[in-house]
């Protein structure tokens, strides 16, 4: 009996061992490939280092948000940079705040998890994830595929990478990239009713980034081209000045909330099932 919880023991800290290497390649690989910057890959390690500890079937949620978002945006990558070149403030490799934004609600709730075991933490932590992935796929598929979006604020049509602003085929990406990173999730233990209300919390999640884009979402002017932008220098060069919004709500921000009401939608969801 001791032999084996020993045996266990060693066999768990042996799979953490190599989860936590596993999660240093993938961050230096893409370090390289620039998807992430530096920080980037210090936070996508650390993300990657809390989930192995978690346990395999998380490392398949976390590892499925990743590859495909990696595919997706390299999909037709001249195309959408020349659509949002613009507007959208970061491009190319992915920095510790886009990476905390995206993940840090997950990881949060995963540690949660490992220390005070309850099946909230899971789906919260599963919820943050559809939501982080609806989002992303959204923008990427409407980005590459959609038509100018619609925007919630001005009820017009904006450039493509306007936050707050809706294609038909991102929508779509928001149910796909939900229901994907919920099937994901399907080996972590949560039951049938616990995957169904963390995919509703992923879409929900996405919706209230939307909602967010097109409301406190920072909006910043450029003098020099007369346009509106997220960036702070503009691609011309120009200084930008905050035009509305609430000051200092960045992206970032939105995505952090994208995420958090994600994991929280999906347990008030489920809670309501059962
Ligand atoms: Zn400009």
């Amino acid at each position: 009996m001791i032999a084996a919880d020993a045996a266990r023991f060693v066999l768990d800290g042996d799979r953490i061992a190599a989860g936590i290497v596993l999660a240093a390649i993938v961050a230096v690989v893409a370090w390289r490939l620039q998807m992430l910057s530096m920080t980037g890959a210090v936070a996508a390690w650390a993300t990657g280092a809390v989930t192995a500890v978690a346990g395999w079937a998380w490392c398949v949620v976390l590892l499925t948000f990743f590859c495909s978002s990696a595919a997706l945006s390299r999909w037709r990558r001249q195309l959408k940079a020349r659509r949002t070149a613009n507007v959208v403030t970061k491009m190319g490799a992915r920095d510790a705040w886009q990476v905390a934004a995206n993940g840090g609600v997950f990881v949060a709730m995963l540690a949660l998890n490992l220390a005070w075991p309850r099946p909230a933490w899971g789906i919260a932590a599963l919820g943050a994830m559809a939501a982080a992935t609806a989002d992303t796929w959204a923008t990427e598929i409407g980005t590459a595929l959609g038509r100018d979006p619609w925007s919630l604020r001005t009820r017009q049509r904006v450039v493509a990478g306007t936050s707050g602003a809706i294609t038909t085929m991102g929508t779509a990406g928001f149910f796909v990239g939900a229901a994907v990173t919920t099937l994901a999730g399907v080996w972590t233990g949560l039951d049938r009713m616990a995957l169904v209300a963390a995919a509703i919390g992923g879409v929900c999640g996405a919706f209230v980034d939307t909602l967010l884009g097109a409301t406190i979402q920072e909006r910043r002017w450029c003098t020099t081209c007369q346009l509106l932008t997220e960036q702070a220098t503009h691609a011309c060069g120009t200084s930008t000045t905050v035009r509305d919004g609430w000051p200092g709500m960045t992206n970032d921000l939105v995505n952090l909330a994208c995420t958090a009401s994600g994991a929280l939608a999906a347990v008030v969801v489920w809670r309501w099932f059962s």
